[in-house]
């Protein structure tokens, strides 16, 4: 068996990976890449950008479809279902060069095609080729979970690997899973015209953690999107036409034929094939390398961990952060440093779009944790462009005054989730916060409204009456 010695294998060259090698390289140029699949990453290939392409499309769509509500009557839309699948891929596939273009820059000599597996500690089999490394960075993403219950559906089944596929949008699907992934799909595949209906095991839609605002963004997403939640249907079998799926909705049955199902029920580790009980790492009940997230070590080994397959935070910013960390570690190892975390910031580009920063509600001791909110449907600028709904939490700290954590859903939800991770990671105080500007008409002047709130709750006092004389409460 052939043999490669090197400072610090990489296995993924995913965001995570390529992260970590670019930082890995400052330090050494005793590194191997070691990628199994296609390059060009999970984000580029059938993640993140994909999904937006689709989602940009659906909103041009749900603009036209508002226009009456302005006065402004526009023939009816066509939507050309090969045309709307052929962007997509088209600036998909530019979006994967660009990644490609990344991977070609690394020397040849530091990247390696196959799938890897441990053989032992600093010991991993990679085809014929036996790599011993100082240390190991596992970066090797996550994928769809398919419950058993869908694993026969043949070519009915879909997932987020092969939907931007499609030569054209579909004339039905189903949506197995209510969580981003499914809604964000499932929604915007409703918006251009195809006649979809989303399953979701549990009775809510959207992020959980404070049931408050829970129970207002499973009314607003369920209200844009044909939904049966609490339900899990079963499989009917496969016709020309479709698949069947069978469900009970309030004691009767109910049955509908799909051209596609599209199992959205969860991401896994991407783990199965690493033959991880060699590596020499402690475990977790669930299977998962046990981890520390500011240094992303496994226990006191010379593994570490980075992206999706941590199952910590699996979004884009946090694989790129943890492939820093991991990477500047694994260079340096023995010699590890520990890294102060970034504020949780996730966004769902659903409409409303909905966002989680910072700590969650149920994360927060009560007796410490006050609370303000405001709703959009009266807020100004929301009622001007036609997008009134929605509302934030914001949840400070009584010790220190502290805003430490937010949900929200509505209008400009991202780039609202945006400012409150920036003040969060400040540390700002929600007076401090309060200081800053704030322009009008804006859809900010809602945050201010709950960040007004939010004093008052952690003075104890009453909530304000906040209006604005020109245009009303909640502005
Ligand atoms: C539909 C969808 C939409 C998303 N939208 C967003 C979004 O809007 N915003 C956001 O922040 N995040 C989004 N995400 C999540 C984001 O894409 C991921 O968090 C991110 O891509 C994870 O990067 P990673 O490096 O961990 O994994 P990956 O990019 O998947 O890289 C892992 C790599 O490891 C390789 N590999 C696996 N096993 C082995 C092995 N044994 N040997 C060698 N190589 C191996 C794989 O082939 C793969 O290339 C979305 C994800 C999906 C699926």
């Amino acid at each position: 068996v052939a043999e490669r010695r090197c400072k610090v294998a990489i296995i993924g060259a995913g965001t995570a990976g390529l992260a970590a090698h670019a930082i890995a390289r400052r330090h050494t140029d005793s590194l191997l890449l070691i990628e199994a699949g296609p390059h060009g990453t999970t984000c580029a290939r059938v993640g993140c950008m994909p999904s937006k392409l689709l989602i940009a499309a659906a909103d041009v769509r749900q603009h036209i479809d508002e226009a009456a509500g302005f006065g402004l009557q526009v023939a009816a839309v066509t939507v050309d279902r090969e045309a709307v699948m052929r962007r997509v891929r088209a600036l998909r596939d530019d979006f994967v060069a660009g990644v490609l273009q990344v991977v070609a820059a690394i020397p040849a000599e530091q990247r390696l095609e196959g799938s890897a597996r441990f053989e032992g500690p600093g010991r991993l089999r990679v085809g014929e080729l036996l790599v011993c490394t100082d240390s190991v960075i596992i970066a090797t993403g996550s994928r769809p979970h398919i419950p058993a219950a869908y694993r026969g559906l043949g070519r009915r089944l879909l997932t987020s690997d092969d939907v931007f596929e499609l030569p054209r949008l579909p004339e039905s699907l189903a949506v197995i899973g209510g969580g981003v992934i499914g809604l964000e799909l499932g929604q915007a595949m409703h918006r251009l015209g195809v006649r979809v209906r989303l399953f979701n095991r549990a009775l809510t839609l959207g992020p959980q953690g404070d049931r408050r605002f829970g129970a207002l963004a499973t009314q607003l997403l369920g209200a844009r999107l044909p939904c049966e939640l609490g339900v899990e249907p079963t499989l009917g079998g496969e016709h020309d036409d479709g698949a069947e799926l069978h469900w009970q909705r309030g004691g009767l049955p109910c049955t509908e034929r799909f051209e596609y199902v599209l199992v959205a029920a969860g991401r896994r580790p991407a783990l199965d094939a690493l033959a991880l009980p060699k590596a020499g790492v402690a475990l977790d009940a669930a299977g998962l390398p046990c981890f520390d997230p500011c240094t992303m070590r496994c226990g006191d080994s010379a593994v570490f961990v980075a992206g999706d397959v941590d199952g910590l935070r699996p979004v884009l910013h946090d694989a790129a952060e943890d492939g820093r960390i991991a990477g500047e570690n694994a260079a340096r190892y023995p010699d590890i440093r520990a890294h102060q975390r970034r504020v949780r910031l996730e966004i769902a580009f659903t409409d409303p779009q909905f966002a989680t920063v910072g700590q969650t509600l149920d994360s927060l001791p009560p007796e410490a944790t006050a609370i303000g909110e405001v709703s959009f449907a009266d807020q100004g600028r929301s009622r001007v462009i036609g997008r009134a709904a929605g509302m934030a939490r914001l949840y400070g700290e009584h010790s220190s005054g502290k805003l430490v954590g937010a949900q929200l859903i509505g209008p400009a939800a991202e780039h609202l989730a945006h400012l409150l991770a920036w003040v969060m990671q400040r540390e700002l105080t929600v007076n401090e916060i309060l200081e800053l500007p704030f322009y009008h008409p804006v859809i900010e002047e809602g945050l201010r409204s709950a960040l007004k709130d939010l004093r008052h709750a952690l003075l104890r006092g009453a909530p304000p009456r906040d209006e604005c004389m020109d245009c009303g409460p909640g502005t």
